[in-house]
């Protein structure tokens, strides 16, 4: 197809008019689609199911001896972080194993900084002035809900591709006031990207302002591969060592997108001053972790080689349904320039960058053809995406047969979207 741009006026009427046709022909039929929700799909969990029997009633010790039923073990059992120690790289010492979301712990983290402090902080974060976050966007919605309920400014970073703007980063935190800087290194949610090594090497050594800058490096998706390729990620806690950083940054990770979303297991890396640090909030409010979990998740899934099996079978399932969306973009939108999607070698979203203006009018357009997408301006803090182009598009949950069929839809309105600003501006032209 032609760039829409380079359409003289009766040929962008005559394919508007296709589009149109397009467009009611797809509502017509009546289909309710949810290409919302970043979790996995019943067939994912069901990969899982040998954890509901387990560890069972005949064996309930830790490798310790320790009772997994009883109280105790704040920083999790020492199978379960050398477990989480093979994929993340950090000592066992240096690894809490807390409860079933990451999610959680990135919020007490916040919390606690800004109510007393982390290890080298001059003051609780929340006596200064103001306490300021980078915020690479597109990105996680919930990073951002975090930082709007607790009142911490969110300054937006572009993203390049291979991680955030590192000379605007550089530049932004030389403000004392830059506190953190929200991180998804690896396949991150939405644009799919992985830091390169440089860029993890950037933010390890670069000067900060305030002496406490933390790294809220959330890695969620650091083994969800897409590709048989496993991409692999520069070590951020050694790079930070190197450069004298040590307590740099705050590593998170879950089992929610290897076992069960919603009964997994939680965890943080970090520097023995971080691990204290943590354990000494988290003393106050929890007795101990879920140990019963942790005892199972190590038996199920063993080690490294488990872990990878299991991504295997998960990749499986998911990897076609990411290739659906992309051909049927790529069919109906190829060449018209109305968008520019990911190629996601990982993780769980493809990001589409529509028409400037017009990622709003997209959502509208499916909700009324039957699919739900996700809100225009969440991937943005305060949900204000400057451009209005931006979607997140979330395959892994409908079956594929439904994905073929939302992508479509999507594609369509996309499009129908993009003539109609273009038409738009020619009319304003002409007038
Ligand atoms: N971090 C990112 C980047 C995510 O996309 C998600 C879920 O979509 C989470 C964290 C949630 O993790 P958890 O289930 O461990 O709280």
């Amino acid at each position: 197809m032609s760039l829409i741009d380079d359409l003289s006026a009766p040929e962008l009427a005559a394919l508007r008019q296709r589009v149109e046709a397009d467009y009611a022909a797809f509502r017509a039929k009546g289909l309710k689609l949810d290409m919302t929700r970043g979790k996995p799909a019943p067939d994912q969990l069901d990969l899982s199911n040998a954890l509901l029997a387990l560890p069972g009633e005949a064996d309930y010790t830790a490798a310790s001896g320790a009772d997994v039923r009883n109280y105790g073990g704040l920083q999790g059992l020492p199978e379960a972080r050398a477990l989480f120690s093979q994929i993340l790289g950090a000592t066992a010492e240096n690894i809490v194993v807390g409860g079933n979301s990451s999610l959680t712990l990135m919020h007490d983290c916040l919390l606690d900084a800004l109510v007393k402090g982390v290890p080298g902080s001059p003051a609780p974060w929340s006596k200064g002035s103001e306490t300021v976050f980078l915020a690479p966007s597109p990105g996680y919605d919930r990073h951002f809900a975090i930082c709007e309920e607790y009142g911490v400014r969110m300054i937006p970073v572009r993203l390049t591709g291979c991680g955030p703007d590192m000379n605007e980063v550089e530049r932004l935190v030389a403000d004392p006031a830059v506190k953190g800087m929200w991180c998804v290194p690896k396949y991150s949610n939405p644009t799919g990207e992985i830091y390169s090594d440089e860029t993890v090497a950037r933010l390890a050594r670069m000067k900060t302002g305030a002496p406490d800058f933390r790294l809220f490096w959330d890695n969620a998706y650091c083994v969800h591969h897409l590709t048989p390729a496993r991409h692999g990620l520069a070590d951020v806690l050694a790079l930070c060592a190197a450069a004298g950083n040590p307590d740099r940054a705050f590593v998170f990770a879950s089992t929610s997108k290897i076992t069960f979303a919603g009964a997994g297991l939680a965890v943080f890396a970090s520097s023995p001053a971080n691990v204290k640090w943590l354990l000494a909030g988290m003393g106050k409010r929890t007795i101990g972790a879920d140990k019963v979990n942790q005892l199972r998740h190590v038996r199920f899934l063993r080690d490294m080689a488990g872990i990878e099996a299991l991504m295997d079978r998960h990749r499986a399932l998911i990897a076609p349904k990411f290739e659906a969306v992309a051909q049927a973009f790529e069919a109906r939108l190829g060449g018209t320039g109305a968008a520019r999607w990911s190629a996601p070698q990982g993780g769980y979203f493809l990001s589409v960058d529509a028409a400037p203006g017009t990622a709003r009018r997209v959502v509208e357009l499916a909700r009324d053809a039957g699919v739900a997408l996700t809100p225009a301006g969440a991937t943005y803090p305060l949900g204000i995406d400057p451009q209005d182009a931006n979607l997140r598009i979330a395959p892994t949950v409908p079956s594929l047969s439904d994905v073929r069929a939302a992508s479509e839809g999507i594609a369509i309105c996309i499009l129908y979207a993009a003539l109609e600003a273009r038409a738009r501006l020619l009319n304003e032209k002409a007038a």
